[in-house]
């Protein structure tokens, strides 16, 4: 599936959030602080055999399992929220 994920901008890795919360478990010093999030969330595509077609994008805050023992839950941030409606062509509820 396709995420919205931020980077790190001292260490380049890949953030679900902008809070250290959910990553305890890395070894990296600047993600186990607040780190030095990139506020643009970054599309990971991802592609499902055998056609590739370009799977789903999971809604901001959504969990989601990348393959780890950890479930993550997506950052749910303004940015992400938006970006996500540019990419569906779609507005976030209002109510
Ligand atoms: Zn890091
Ligand atoms: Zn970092
Ligand atoms: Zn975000």
């Amino acid at each position: 599936m396709s995420v919205l994920l931020h980077l790190c901008r001292t260490c380049r890795h890949r953030e679900t959030s902008h809070h250290g919360g959910d990553r305890g478990y890395t070894a990296c010093p600047c993600c186990r602080g607040a780190g030095d999030i990139d506020p643009e969330p970054l599309l990971v595509q991802t592609w499902s055999f055998p056609l590739w077609e370009v799977e789903p994008l999971h809604r901001p805050g959504a969990q989601w399992n990348a393959g780890t023992t950890h479930r993550l839950e997506l950052c749910a941030c303004a940015r992400c929220v938006e970006r996500f409606a540019e990419l569906e062509g779609d507005l976030p509820p209002h109510g």
